[in-house]
């Protein structure tokens, strides 16, 4: 059972619970907007300005303390991992409940944010997926490793590819996008939401105030293949996901993201790149290569930096961009979710977490002009 203070951060998870809050307290839109404003860009309104002060009507006033002190629970640094000297660092965060997320800070300003703590769909090259998942994050909660990263340092661009499926989390996923588009002042194409492809995205998405650009995980042009190395992804035919995800690049002038871990022997044939040629021929897209990072237990291997160069050479004689993703490092701990599962087993084996020690990401990146860093 649940303790009230447990009971009472719960209520704040979502960024419409808050809403709701605020306006029991007598606030308005613009009281509300404020808050929001200064919470999600970490403090541009300053509650030490009797201006500030004023502003919020007096029971708001008089409830900021605890308010400010269920959001500051939501997401709790419990372990940094610093990859390299271009600011790439892993964030392991602690959640209100004590579950375990973690968020990328990219170069340039980026981050990479978790929407579930564990994963449905279960991939079969993802530590995410292996313990199926776990429970959904409040919108609150995503918009919170925001906010904790940017009291480390400035962000610009935030990708929704950590651990989860935002389709399966839509409600709350698109609630942090609008709020972070709005008030939280970051640029619509430099919010990236990423899916394994789920007609639920596209028909909210094309309703949405706040528009994102859009990556989807594709890693075969074989739909049986498709299905095996993600077994619970949507089944939609291939033709139509890439389709769909076209005519949305075409409406938002965003090009669409194309993801594919390259797994030696598995998804690196001649066949997959003529499949790719054929699919993206044309299209407003970016095929992005993310060669398989080691993680334990699994046995696919990265093919070879030659065979992927010649993928990369033969999809641009056809026309197509490719881009591979350099490595920032292979470390076991640093890919993703390995850190949170080796937290999971320390909790369970100690009283107290484990020491942070500094490890090498295993971080993808690639930046294309203008847009985003993408991560995996
Ligand atoms: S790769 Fe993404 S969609 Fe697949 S299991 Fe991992 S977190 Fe889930």
């Amino acid at each position: 059972m649940m303790d009230a203070t447990t009971l009472q951060s719960a209520l704040l998870t979502r960024v419409t619970q808050l809403r709701q809050r605020l306006r029991d307290l007598g606030a308005k839109p613009c009281h509300e907007d404020r808050l929001l404003r200064g919470w999600s860009q970490v403090g541009s309104y300053d509650r030490a300005h009797s201006a500030a002060d004023e502003f919020f009507p007096l029971a708001m006033r008089n409830a900021l303390p605890a308010i400010e002190a269920e959001l500051n629970g939501l997401a709790r640094l419990h372990g940094e991992y610093p990859a390299d000297d271009e600011g790439v660092a892993r964030l392991l965060v602690e959640l209100h409940d004590g579950q375990m997320v973690e968020s990328v800070l990219l170069p340039r300003g980026g981050l990479c944010v978790s929407t579930q703590v564990g994963c449905a769909v279960g991939c079969v090259f993802c530590m995410s997926g292996r313990a199926g998942l776990q429970r959904q994050l409040g919108s609150a909660e995503i918009v919170a490793q925001v906010v904790l990263a940017r009291k480390r340092r400035a962000v610009s661009k935030v990708v929704f590819m950590g651990m989860g499926e935002p389709a399966h989390n839509l409600d709350n996923v698109l609630e942090a996008i609008d709020l972070l588009g709005t008030q939280g002042n970051i640029g619509h194409k430099n919010l990236v939401l990423s899916t394994v492809g789920d007609l639920r995205v596209f028909e909210r998405l094309s309703i949405e105030k706040v528009k994102p650009a859009l990556a989807l995980s594709l890693h075969s042009t074989d739909a049986t293949l498709r299905t095996m190395l993600l077994p619970r992804a949507p089944q939609i035919a291939i033709d139509e996901l890439v389709n769909r995800g076209e005519n949305y690049a075409r409406a938002t002038g965003y090009p669409i993201q194309y993801q594919w871990t390259l797994l030696e022997g598995v998804n690196d044939s001649d066949d997959e790149v003529e499949g790719i040629a054929r699919l993206l021929a044309g299209k407003y897209a970016v095929m992005n290569f993310i060669p398989f990072n080691a993680v334990d237990g699994l046995a696919y291997r990265r093919p070879s930096a030659e065979g992927i160069a010649c993928m990369v050479s033969t999809l641009k004689q056809h026309g197509i961009l490719a881009k591979v993703r350099d490595s920032a490092g292979q470390e076991i701990e640093g890919a993703c979710g390995q850190l949170r599962a080796r937290a999971v087993k320390a909790t369970r084996t100690r009283s107290k977490p484990e020491s942070v020690t500094p490890a090498k990401a295993g971080v993808q990146l690639i930046e294309q002009a203008g847009f985003p860093l993408l991560w995996e």
